[in-house]
């Protein structure tokens, strides 16, 4: 490594020091409610959120990500939203934003209190644009919350100690920079690695090198072949894996039950689970999905996949995209009722705009305080 390496290594150790210390650390104070005195109407916001580090996926690689925001004020008190918009899913904050742009009079007239229609009709009104519905949907949540003067866990009839630890994920990189990164997690009691690529191998090992933690494993659809998917699940349950997300494309559901056939550990589908309706057909192929609020258009839609994976026998994990403490605190609102949360967005990004849901040793801690319990940084 040359000098200049070196250094760049040392300023980035201590950049992921000082962030896993404050991450770990963060005391669950009371927060106060985000009641602002704003005029009734809806501003909709696009948020550049700056990543710690480079983020690499089988999919891609980044430094940021532009999430989208609604913040909803009717009557002195003040909802906010917060979706991830996916490319995949042809998506972004600007169609995000002409989305909502283009039903708002219809939104800012419409009674809150009845947010459960109001949704149903953001459903049939905005075509894709999940993270726009999630958005919404998060901020009028946020609204009654705050109104009734609840955390929303709460409203929803929840146990706040039964919120899970989240995993915190360990980003691809040569091996040496992964062991470190292992080391500052020690805070965190569960890592999720990502899997799927040609150095799956030289990940693992740096990982196990450094902790004998459980690891959860995400293929992001990675493997090559059936054959290949068991080969690397059966190697990674040695290594202490306890999981695996979406180990083949989405669209090959045939494979599923081979594959499962041969390896002992749940297969958890991710990128072939977006929509109640796609859960009874996973049923017959995984052994759990993963809910995710920006890809379903919400917490009221991510109940509902929560019911249904739960009366088909399915695990239910909890995951994110990149996004802020108002997504994640929005999802982990349902966090008590699922078996593996991967809520650690917000703690991936260098500029969060607000506090909510906290972390202490990896488990989420959910606030006192109303709706979703965000304070402004
Ligand atoms: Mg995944």
């Amino acid at each position: 490594m040359d000098k200049t390496t070196g250094r760049l290594q040392k300023v980035e150790t201590m950049k992921r020091r000082a962030f896993l210390g404050s991450a770990a650390t963060l005391a669950a104070t009371p927060l106060p409610a985000t009641a602002t005195a704003a005029a009734n109407g809806i501003n909709l916001r696009t948020r550049r959120l700056n990543l710690k580090h480079t983020w690499t996926t089988v999919m891609s690689s980044s430094d940021y990500r532009d999430t989208f925001y609604v913040e909803y004020a009717r009557d002195g008190v003040t909802g906010i939203g917060e979706g991830a918009p996916i490319i995949r899913y042809k998506e972004s904050a600007a169609t995000c934003t002409a989305a909502v742009q283009a039903i708002q009079p219809w939104l800012e007239s419409a009674d809150p209190w009845q947010f459960s229609k109001v949704m149903a009709g953001v459903f049939a009104k905005i075509d894709g644009n999940w993270a726009a519905k999630a958005a919404v949907d998060i901020a009028l949540l946020d609204w009654v919350g705050q109104k009734l003067g609840v955390p929303l866990w709460k409203y929803f009839g929840l146990d706040k100690a039964d919120a899970p630890v989240t995993t915190f994920s360990i980003g691809i990189d040569k091996a040496a920079v992964v062991r470190q990164k292992v080391l500052e997690a020690e805070a965190f009691p569960v890592l999720k690695v990502k899997v799927g690529l040609a150095n799956d191998e030289e990940v693992v090992d740096a990982v196990r090198s450094a902790t004998k933690k459980p690891i959860r494993a995400d293929a992001n659809e990675g493997f090559k072949s059936k054959e290949a998917a068991v080969e690397k699940i059966n190697w990674l349950e040695k290594m202490g894996v306890e999981l695996i997300e979406q180990p083949l494309p989405a669209a090959n559901l045939d494979d599923m039950n081979w594959i499962r056939k041969r390896v002992h550990i749940p297969i958890i589908a991710d990128e072939a689970c977006l929509h109640p309706t796609d859960i009874p057909r996973l049923a017959q192929h995984f052994d759990g999905v993963n809910v995710k609020i920006d890809k379903c258009g919400g917490l009221l839609e991510g109940w509902r996949m929560i019911q249904i994976a739960r009366a088909l026998n399915l695990k239910v994990m909890l995951g994110c995209m990149v996004s802020s403490s108002v997504a994640i605190s929005g999802a982990a609102q349902l966090s008590p009722l699922v078996d593996y949360a991967d809520l650690d967005g917000m703690l991936l990004i260098a500029n969060d705009p607000y506090t909510g849901v906290q972390v202490q040793r990896g488990k989420l801690i959910l606030s006192d305080a109303p709706g979703l319990g965000l304070r402004p940084v």
